[in-house]
């Protein structure tokens, strides 16, 4: 047992080594916060174990190197215990009414993720901005701190105040430095965090103003002598002072409220500018607090709640290759397998082969994975100090994993190809892709029976699909598929057939031709014929249309096989042109430009998107002079902002638009139905 224990020390002494000195994680936080917890456990079982400098006691770290000044902090920079789900939050409140029998107020705030900093202003004037380091002492860090645009050295009152606050690294400049970092061939740090405090143990302070560091302050200092005796007033009172807070601090009154607002915040947390990775429950009257008081390293007054995290830390096992839809072959990590952002995650992208360069990942490596909202999961780094030698090269492949073809590189380019037009994995991608819901909008054609149909040679192209109904016996053979399910399929596929024109061409698939082009070159070109006539000047005289998009139209339609599967698709009868229908354009929507932010109550982004343009209008990306109509959902935020501030945008609401369809679209509802899911009246 000793012999675990002390090894568990030497891992954390190790790991807090690395965070604290390096800036730099070994392991994610999860994982620290697991071995943390057992290390305390194996203390509290066996306290004749207990060593003297145990992690456990420690909030941070303890400086073995520093270029910077230590100081003592003249109140302790104490760090918060965690959280993890509702019921742990509601212990926090029962163990806080046995010492408080009167009514309690708590304060709820964002968990920004980066380095806290304690700032220390004299008449007004900064001083002083300590790093917590192990909550006794910390660095002074001031030199760099002046460097940070938002922390004033003046603030609006000539008092004498320390206030702390958390230094962040905004997810856009993030992004920046990390893609500098990676073409100028430097180790990438793991997650803003890191970089944050990378940053400001900078020795050179030019470094610290070029990163965009931002800082949100949290707490004052013995608040109560500026007769302060909430935490909220607290806010406030610096706040007024010219300090900057997150702006979010919710009072609630009850465990109930405290979870709903959680639950909020879950979501809400991706669309804020910065990382958070949790929230902060306080106790709002400083009476209570003192009341309450603090453990030896943290306060009993107040609690973090942890989201589930999206960073963690496990093993690379292997790689495999997938081939996709253009022949690209990309290489998967296969993973110990882990869960993040509570999902069990095996495999994750790595994206290609000079990434994996560029990171030195190497098989048997540890590495940091994530899986945001919505996105797949990405490995961002290897953990190059815990390498024993045995790691094996990732070394590219020659062939196709699927179809055996010698691999191809286009010059400049890094992915590597299969340029076998017949391999299977490329028809079944393209197919899957033809299908997808912005495309051809097939239902009920799963990758499945797809592959299933390549296997047995039924389809050799796109175009065979079309002859699906022929196979209905086939079809019925397969797992789970009624005659009723195939029947519908069948329906679905030739229903396809009468798609608008810009989603056939957008399904056809043409390198670089994405939703937004497709529907650009369908209302240009108003049928294919005449697409495949323009040559590369013609194509380039189309506004939005650049060289790269020009020559991959261009040689799609002088491409032998293309040409032949366009024909195909022909004689099925699919729709290859604009139809001429002006009953469908509205004079409000006809040539306006529209953009949504916030939440949308009643239509999904892609149905909103869909109407605007049968309708006539355009949809932008972002907000500019160009745009004509800005429709704010719930929550809107800076895409608002910069519409009032360009002030010739419209700025309306859901209803406002639901009134737009609905002033003389009554004759267009009934020609909808036969060819779209869209009603909107279906939608009240
Ligand atoms: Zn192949």
């Amino acid at each position: 047992m000793k012999k675990k224990y002390l090894e568990l020390v030497e891992l954390l002494h190790k790991y807090n080594y690395y965070y604290y000195e390096k800036n730099e994680s070994l392991v994610s936080d999860v994982e620290y916060d697991k071995l943390i917890k057992e290390l305390e456990k194996l203390e509290e079982n066996y306290p004749e174990l207990k060593v003297s400098n145990s992690p456990s006691e420690k909030v941070g770290s303890h400086f073995k190197t520093s270029k910077f000044n230590k100081v003592t902090h003249k109140k302790s920079m104490l760090s918060l215990s965690n959280s993890y789900n509702i019921s742990e939050v509601e212990n926090f409140i029962v163990r806080a009414k046995k010492s408080i029998d009167e009514e309690m107020e708590y304060i709820l705030e964002l968990k920004l993720d980066g380095l806290s900093i304690s700032v220390i202003y004299e008449n007004g004037k900064l001083v002083q901005a300590i790093t917590r380091g192990d909550g006794i002492i910390g660095e002074d860090v001031t030199e760099n701190i002046l460097e940070i645009e938002s922390i004033p050295h003046y603030l609006k009152e000539r008092v004498s105040i320390e206030v702390r606050g958390e230094i962040v690294l905004p997810l856009s400049n993030f992004e920046k430095l990390n893609s500098q970092r990676l073409s100028d061939g430097e180790e990438l740090f793991a997650n803003p965090r890191n970089a944050a405090s990378g940053t400001i143990r900078q020795l050179d302070s030019k470094i610290v103003k070029n990163r965009g560091l931002d800082c949100y302050f949290y707490y004052v200092v013995d608040g109560e002598n500026f007769g302060i005796s909430k935490h909220s007033d607290s806010l406030k009172f610096i706040e007024n002072l010219g300090l900057k807070t997150s702006g979010v601090y919710e009072i609630c009154k009850t465990s109930k409220e405290l979870e709903e607002r959680i639950n909020f915040w879950e979501k809400e947390r991706h669309s804020l500018p910065y990382e958070t990775d949790g929230l902060v429950i306080k106790i709002n009257d400083y009476n209570h607090h003192s009341i309450l008081g603090n453990t030896t390293k943290a306060p009993r007054w107040a609690i973090a709640y942890k989201f589930p995290a999206k960073q963690v830390t496990t093993k690379l096992l292997g790689v495999t290759y997938q081939v996709g839809r253009t022949g690209t072959v990309t290489p998967v990590a296969e993973l110990e397998a882990v869960e993040v952002s509570g999902s069990i995650v095996k495999r994750a992208s790595l994206h290609n082969f000079d990434e994996i360069r560029r990171k030195d990942i190497k098989i048997g490596d540890k590495v940091f994975i994530e899986k945001a909202a919505e996105i797949i999961p990405q490995v961002i780094k290897v953990v190059k100090e815990e390498r024993t030698g045995a790691e094996l090269e990732i070394i590219p492949p020659t062939h196709c994993p699927i179809c055996n073809t010698a691999l191809a590189q286009e010059e400049g380019l890094v992915a590597l190809k299969c340029p076998n037009p017949q391999c299977d994995a490329k028809i079944q991608r393209r197919i899957e892709y033809f299908v997808s819901r912005d495309a051809m909008s097939i239902d009920g054609l799963g990758g499945k029976i797809i592959e299933k149909f390549i296997e047995i040679g039924k389809i050799k192209d796109i175009s065979d699909i079309y002859l699906l109904k022929n196979f209905k016996e086939e079809l019925m053979s397969l797992d789970k598929m009624g005659e009723k399910s195939v029947n519908n399929l069948i329906d679905s596929i030739e229903e396809s057939k009468k798609r608008d024109y810009s989603k056939t061409l957008y399904a056809l698939g043409i390198p670089f031709v994405g939703k937004f082009l497709a529907n650009l070159l369908a209302k240009e070109s108003k049928s294919i014929d005449n697409l495949a006539k323009l040559d590369i000047e013609d194509l380039l005289n189309i506004e939005q249309v650049g060289e790269k998009v020009a020559n991959s139209v261009y040689n799609f339609f002088r491409t032998e096989e293309n040409i032949e599967l366009l024909n195909k698709l022909k004689s099925f009868g699919i729709n290859y042109e604009i139809k001429e229908n002006n009953d469908t354009q509205l004079e409000t929507f006809s040539g306006k430009t529209f953009l949504f932010t916030g939440k949308l109550e009643h239509f999904t982004r892609n149905e909103i998107k869909d109407i605007v343009e049968k309708l006539g209008g355009t949809n932008l990306g972002s907000v500019s002079k160009k745009l004509d109509f800005l429709i704010v959902g719930k929550d809107a935020g800076s895409k608002l902002e910069k519409a009032l501030e360009i002030g010739t945008v419209k700025i309306i609401k859901e209803e406002d638009f639901f009134n737009m369809i609905n002033e003389d679209s009554k004759e267009i509802n009934s020609e909808q139905n036969n060819n779209s899911k869209l009603e909107p009246q279906s939608l009240f």
